[in-house]
């Protein structure tokens, strides 16, 4: 049931903010410590899905690499890419996130 809770907080602040917002900002936002990061990523799948049965859409600005400007546009799932797939640089912009 906690895993619920987070998601319900989750989807009440993204709903919320003005601009997406990255998923170190959320667990920001949530009193979450750095290396939990990575299971917001977790949550966010879910998230998606619970929130397409209210007729909202979990949106996602892709990331982006700071070097080259290469963006990730073929995402399946929500997640922090480590390396630029054209230039090799490890400089990438986190995706951000949206529910409207
Ligand atoms: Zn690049």
């Amino acid at each position: 049931m906690r895993e619920e809770t987070r998601r319900k907080e989750i989807i009440k602040l993204l709903s919320e903010v003005k601009e997406p917002i990255s998923a170190k900002e959320i667990a920001q936002d949530l009193g979450l410590r750095a290396k939990e990061v990575k299971t917001i990523y977790n949550h966010l799948d879910h998230v998606a899905k619970s929130v397409r049965s209210n007729g909202k859409r979990l949106l996602m600005v892709p990331p982006r690499c700071k070097e080259c400007g290469y963006v990730f546009n073929n995402m399946r799932r929500a997640r922090q890419p480590h390396r630029c797939p054209k230039c090799k640089s490890e400089r990438i912009e986190p995706p951000r996130f949206i529910i409207r």
